[in-house]
């Protein structure tokens, strides 16, 4: 932390006393969620993820990568926690929130992000079913959503636009890849651009990750220490751009 830095912090203090603070004197703070891991989010429980590949099912995956990011993240002097599916604390403060997935076979690669305009979804009982904008008859009782506004909707596609550029180009035939890399997920995959974790947080930035797809890109998903370190280079990328915006 320079003296220049913390000067400009103090400065720009009246216009957002959190953001100014965090930015001018915190160490920079990431949640990572490894998707689907136990305990999971009420009223999304019975939602396990992606079925077994030759490198194990989606959780141990997902488990695997966070883990990978979470220490990488931390030798750059960045705190990190990672939550499982339930998001641990409720409503945590971050600069950014990283969910981690893949998805099944003939899914997509790519990275979505929170927006304003979206809402998370409600599925039969604890999770199964067509998700729906309202709650079913028997959907399991939901706990309180987070909200997003435009600057975190603004900061969200930043993010995801850093991630998906540099994950692009390690996604490859060379490193085990075939299915394509489909970039920034469009708004209307419900899955992701509604994701619920982006509403129980109350990071700077929400995206989800879904690194590639089983089968197709099952070379690419063994590749732990390289997905780790594209999205551990892009997020730091981010929380850099982000700092010189208050500069
Ligand atoms: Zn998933």
């Amino acid at each position: 932390m320079t003296a220049a830095f913390t000067a400009a912090g103090a400065i720009l203090g009246t216009a957002s006393e959190h953001d100014a603070a965090s930015a001018a004197t915190k160490k920079p703070f990431v949640v990572v969620q490894a998707g689907h891991v136990a305990p999971r989010e009420p009223g999304y429980r019975w939602q396990t993820g992606a079925g077994g590949g030759p490198f194990g099912n989606e959780r141990d995956f997902n488990r695997r990568v966070s883990l990978a990011l979470a220490s990488r993240l931390r030798r750059h002097g960045i705190r990190v926690r990672v939550t499982p599916g339930k998001i641990t604390p409720w409503a945590e403060r971050a600069d950014a929130f990283v969910a981690v997935h893949h998805d099944r076979a003939g899914g997509v690669a790519g990275v979505g992000h929170a927006s304003s305009g979206a809402r998370e979804f409600f599925y039969r009982g604890d999770g199964a079913g067509e998700p729906r904008p309202t709650p079913y008859a028997d959907t399991v009782p939901h706990r309180r959503a987070t909200s997003v506004n435009k600057a975190i909707e603004h900061r969200s596609r930043r993010l995801a636009i850093t991630i998906s550029k540099r994950m692009a180009a390690l996604f490859t035939a060379r490193n085990g890849a075939r299915s394509g890399w489909d970039g920034v997920l469009p708004k209307r995959l419900v899955r992701t651009s509604n994701y619920y974790g982006f509403r129980r947080t109350r990071a700077r930035a929400r995206v989800i990750v879904e690194v590639g797809s089983a089968g197709a890109d099952d070379g690419f998903l063994r590749k732990v220490d390289l997905i780790a370190v594209g999205l551990s280079r892009s997020i730091r990328d981010h929380l850099a751009a982000e700092r010189a915006r208050w500069r």
